[in-house]
């Protein structure tokens, strides 16, 4: 069941948290995994973890916000089945605090590149005869989280993107879904607290996992395991869709 036996996947930001969770399923399902970092230590950590369980896959140190890099990447990688568009920052601020530096760090890695990933991507996965793409999206972009304005924009970004690339890749066989997780315990959520809650962290921590519906914060397997769902031929029926992992966030 989920089997991703010679499959070929890219997942960006694969040296971390949901990412390497993400590499690390793939891997274990069978899949060949190729991972486009900007941290080369995290990523090749995540390979030698990869390895040592008998899986098989690479480090490709890249920018995703550079379009050259990308491009660079995807021409080596060639054949390819599976696109995870995982790879994302945060900015926290509202509106009046968040500068236009800001803004443009925040949309270059979440909206332009995905977008730099897919426009490399594509051609390959149309020459392959189609494939798969999984994007990640946030709650952010369904319920507008407190201070998150320029995340919150750029998550509601991918939605638009994930439906277009559904869209006009149907005749291709190429699906498009996105992934939006509520708070998942990542290196991502420990750099907010550490930053801004700098003697607080175990308070906070806490406070954060009892203001989730469900009680405590997702993990990162738990995301991966939908995104596992999505990539495999089992949700050949699925495309242009959002799936929330949200431990009742949403609707709750
Ligand atoms: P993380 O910070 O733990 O990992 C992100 C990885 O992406 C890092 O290894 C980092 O080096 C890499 N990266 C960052 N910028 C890059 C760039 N320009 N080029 C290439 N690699 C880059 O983050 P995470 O918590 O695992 O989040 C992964 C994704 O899930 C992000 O898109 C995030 O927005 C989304 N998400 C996370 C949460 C959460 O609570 N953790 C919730 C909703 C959505």
């Amino acid at each position: 069941m989920f089997s991703l036996q010679g499959k070929t996947a890219v997942i960006t930001g694969g040296g971390s948290g949901i990412g390497r969770a993400i590499s690390r399923l793939f891997a274990r399902q069978g899949a060949t995994v190729h991972i486009v970092e900007l941290n080369p230590d995290a990523a090749a950590q995540v390979v030698g973890e990869i390895e040592q369980e008998g899986g098989k896959a690479q480090v490709h140190q890249a920018n995703v916000a550079e379009q050259q890099q990308v491009l660079h990447v995807f021409e080596q990688i060639g054949k390819l089945d599976i696109l995870v568009n995982n790879a994302g920052i945060a900015h926290v601020g509202n509106v009046e605090n968040t500068s236009e530096a800001d803004f443009e760090r925040v949309y270059s890695v979440n909206v332009k590149g995905a977008y730099n990933c897919l426009y490399a991507a594509v051609p390959h996965l149309k020459a392959q005869g189609g494939g798969t793409i999984v994007n990640l999206a946030s709650i952010a972009a369904h319920v507008g989280i407190t201070d998150r304005f320029a995340y919150s924009m750029s998550k509601g970004a991918i939605f638009a993107m994930t439906l277009s690339i559904a869209r006009d890749y149907l005749g291709d066989k190429i699906r498009c879904n996105s992934i939006s997780p509520a708070r998942v315990h990542t290196p991502f959520v420990d750099g907010f607290i550490a930053k801004n809650y700098a003697g607080r962290e175990e308070e906070i921590f806490d406070k954060l996992s009892k203001s989730q519906p469900i009680g405590r914060m997702g993990t990162p397997e738990e995301v991966a395991n939908l995104a596992l769902f999505l990539c495999s031929d089992e949700a050949g029926f699925i495309t242009g869709c959002d799936y929330p992992v949200d431990g009742g966030f949403i609707k709750l």
